[in-house]
């Protein structure tokens, strides 16, 4: 291959694209797929994937070095290209959605809730009951996980399994002394920005889920630092990252339901009781939908808990026709108190309590 022909593949937009990718995502980042394209290109993109290649370009490129780039559209003769002024390309935003306009608030809000936060205190080496403050830190640990999107390592903080619970509320959230793991419930990618739930995030994507994701990361910098302790309000932030997520490339309502039911545990152990309702409030229309058009299991979750889910959170926002509705599809179904036991048995209470409820009145 002679020079000429290097400068007018490096001209091609996919080429362009995938040297892009490399410097993004690093040495890991895997081939990509492409149709009807010629062979020189098919060589030109086998060899990007090639780990030294690779490591070669990431070198010059963080060299000092500065290399002008030239419009695809007007190549310029090499004799000539010491003149080409840099160039640089406006990412495209995703405008399907109207997430382009939201995205950006979102990404500040998480990074500058994040990077005026002070460093946390190094990592207790002994688990000391006399410590004073009660720290997140005697509760977690960082392991090392791999991202799905972008398949580098990642740091993760996850909770200890062997919490003992304190009390535990209708709707299923836990409570925990001078602890609340929910906080660290979405994992987040340091290399690339992806958030999601600890389930998502470790299970399988669709190609075209992955692929979509990655192209919007490496137009749009939605890295944070990372941080060993979350505050409510950061954790929020994440939970909404991995919302948008979802939103964006997935479109599942129930586990945005899921989502929203533990922004709303979040606020209820921060007892943020307005912003608590407003979210149990969405994840009740969110599984409402879901229950209606996507199939069950999703996550860990069945559609009889879904069910539960919805009729519960509208007793606690008092809309009692709403919660009997969907309490009678579950105490209605006698092969649930099989099935679901102990669903089907707090159900049967929640819904007693309603017509006592309803005969005092
Ligand atoms: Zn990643």
């Amino acid at each position: 291959m002679v020079k000429e022909e290097l400068l007018t593949l490096l001209h091609d937009e996919e080429v362009r694209r995938k040297i892009v990718e490399i410097v993004r995502f690093g040495v890991k980042s895997p081939a990509s797929k492409s149709a009807r394209i010629a062979a020189m290109k098919i060589d030109l993109l086998f060899l990007l994937c090639d780990g030294d290649i690779r490591e070669e370009i990431l070198k010059i490129v963080q060299s000092d070095d500065k290399i002008s780039a030239q419009s695809a559209k007007n190549p310029v003769k090499p004799k000539t290209s010491a003149k080409a002024t840099p160039q640089t390309e406006k990412p495209k935003q995703i405008t399907s959605t109207g997430a382009d306009t939201d995205i950006m608030a979102l990404r500040n809000k998480i990074r500058s809730r994040l990077t005026n936060k002070p460093a946390p205190e190094p990592s207790p080496v002994v688990e000391d009951e006399k410590v004073d403050e009660p720290s997140d830190l005697k509760f977690t640990y960082i392991s090392e996980k791999i991202c799905p999107i972008c398949e580098e390592k990642t740091r993760i903080v996850q909770c200890k399994t062997r919490l003992v619970a304190d009390t535990l509320d209708i709707d299923f959230c836990m409570h925990y002394k001078n602890f609340n793991p929910y906080l660290y419930t979405i994992w987040v990618c340091e290399k690339c920005g992806y958030a999601a739930d600890e389930t998502r995030f470790q299970d399988r994507y669709a190609d075209k889920v992955r692929k979509g994701v990655r192209k919007f990361l490496s137009e749009n910098d939605m890295r944070t630092p990372f941080v060993e302790t979350r505050t409510a309000e950061e954790a929020l932030a994440f939970y909404e990252s991995a919302i948008f997520f979802n939103e964006t490339f997935e479109m599942s309502k129930g586990r945005q339901g899921g989502l929203y039911q533990k922004m709303a545990w979040i606020c209820r152990i921060e007892g943020d009781v307005e912003r608590e309702k407003e979210y149990l409030l969405k994840a009740a229309e969110l599984y409402e939908v879901s229950l209606d058009s996507e199939r069950y299991p999703i996550g860990k979750v069945s559609d009889t808990a879904a069910t539960y889910i919805v009729a519960v959170n509208y007793f606690m926002l008092k809309e009692y026709d709403k919660a009997s509705y969907y309490l009678n599809q579950i105490v209605g179904n006698p092969n649930l108190r099989s099935t679901a036991p102990k669903i089907h048995e707090k159900a049967r209470h929640i819904w007693q309590d309603i017509r006592a409820m309803k005969i005092k009145k």
